[in-house]
């Protein structure tokens, strides 16, 4: 394996809150067009009741190939749930995921707001109903309303530079507009470092010896 290769970002998007009033998906649409245009494959946690809500954008990821993961179905903390009550959320929004982007969200979880990410009974459910948690390692605040493109370009590049360009798991959401115009520029300078951008699966798989 030569040195370039070892350099992988793993881009997650996490796809939420449909009753957020910024508008519909247009941000979101916009993420994808520059994901295809540049040829990358990310991963999308979807919260199922947005889902629901933007069935096109939905079945638009993972018709593009990318990797659908499962973001739960009402966004709440998962360690306030109750064994039964998170259960039923995992399971009712695996259903409606699967059934808006005609493919499963097994085993890819991850917990809203990270909550439940060091809690072992949540840890242990979500084991029992075929996921894992995925945390990320770099973020940008991108869901914060001072933050702005060019914010999030460099906090995103910083990070993952900070890291050394190996193995970096990064957090974005579909929503906010800065994501949306900071992502040319986030592949740009992570392209130029020869950084290659993998989805979850792939970046387990090249961790395997
Ligand atoms: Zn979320």
């Amino acid at each position: 394996m030569s040195e370039a290769d070892a350099l992988r970002v793993a881009l997650t998007f996490d796809a939420e809150h449909p009753d957020r009033p910024k508008g519909p998906s247009g941000n979101a649409e916009a993420i994808l067009d520059t994901l295809r245009d540049a040829r990358i494959r990310a991963t999308f946690f979807i919260q199922s009741r947005w889902a629901t809500s933007h069935p096109t954008t939905t079945e638009r990821i993972a018709n593009e190939g990318h990797l659908v993961g499962h973001h739960s179905k009402f966004h709440a903390p998962m360690s306030l749930l109750s064994d039964d009550g998170l259960r039923t959320d995992v399971r009712e929004a695996e259903e409606e995921i699967e059934r808006i982007a005609g493919a499963s969200p097994r085993p890819w979880f991850r917990c809203p707001f990270g909550d439940g990410r060091d809690d072992p009974r949540v840890l242990a459910a979500l084991n029992d109903l075929g996921y894992r948690n995925i945390h990320w390692d770099v973020e940008a605040e991108d869901w914060e309303d001072w933050q702005t493109g060019p914010g999030v370009r460099d906090r995103i590049v910083d990070g993952v530079r900070a890291r050394g360009f190996r193995d970096v798991v990064v957090l974005l959401h579909t929503w906010p507009a800065p994501t949306a115009e900071a992502l040319p520029g986030i592949l740009g300078a992570l392209d130029a470092e020869g950084v290659r951008f993998v989805t979850l699966d792939q970046l387990e798989e090249a961790q395997v010896p």
